[in-house]
């Protein structure tokens, strides 16, 4: 295995989160990488490549090797459920997941609910004993119960504007959502001491509030 440590970066509202961590923990990465549009970028100043992701596929290259470690939202790790170790708790992009509807929303006869989270939307209400038809949607989750396709939405709330812009309430949070550090199982052995020495590093500046996971559990 080469010295070189692949890590899958997720795209996006993370992606200037993520690497002002890595930044904070002392990693050399230069400026412009923030904005190339390249999806493969050699970070020889900290011994890295990124492989620019989108979010819901980090597990995915991770479980299959091709990146040895990533960072994905809490969200995603529990709905791909891949087999990756879960390192650390970043304690970045701090969201919730919660069920969402219209302020005079109330139990009907067919209950049908919209989200990006069927995994975990279905278990959630399994575990409440309610009967949901659960509708998978890929984005613009909002819209589903302002033009009927769903009575309520699960799906994750930062600042509440979203919803407040489009008259809906959160009416029950599931969890708790922030990046976590994930790796794969042979590149963990493997690049131990690299991926070891990075996670020490980043412990020192991982956002204080935050509760820190330490040691590996699966995903
Ligand atoms: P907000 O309006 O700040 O409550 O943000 C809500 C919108 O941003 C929703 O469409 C969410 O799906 C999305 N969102 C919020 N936080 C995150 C996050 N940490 N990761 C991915 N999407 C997010």
């Amino acid at each position: 295995m080469s010295d070189i440590l692949k890590v899958a970066m997720p795209k996006g509202r993370i992606y200037k989160k993520a690497s002002k961590l890595f930044r904070e923990a002392g990693l050399d990465i230069p400026v412009d990488v923030d904005d190339t549009r390249k999806l493969v970028i050699e970070v020889p100043e900290a011994g890295m490549e990124f492989i620019m992701a989108k979010p819901v596929d980090v597990p995915t290259y991770v479980e299959y090797g091709v990146a040895d470690i990533g960072i994905v939202g809490k969200d995603v790790l529990l709905e791909e459920n891949r087999d990756v170790y879960e390192l650390l708790n970043l304690g970045i992009a701090q969201c919730r997941m919660s069920v969402i509807g219209l302020p005079d929303w109330a139990p009907g006869i067919q209950q049908r609910v919209a989200t990006k989270y069927p995994r975990i939307a279905s278990q959630y209400f399994r575990e409440q004993g309610q009967q949901v038809e659960v509708i998978k949607l890929n984005g613009s989750i909002e819209l589903a119960p302002l033009i009927g396709l769903a009575d309520r939405i699960v799906d994750l709330v930062e600042t509440g504007q979203t919803l407040r812009e489009n008259g809906l309430v959160e009416m029950t949070g599931i969890l708790d959502i922030t990046s976590r550090l994930i790796a794969n199982r042979v590149s963990y052995r493997m690049k131990n001491a690299r991926i070891q020495a990075l996670c020490d590093a980043l412990q020192q500046v991982i956002p204080a509030s935050n509760e820190v996971s330490a040691g590996i559990f699966r995903g």
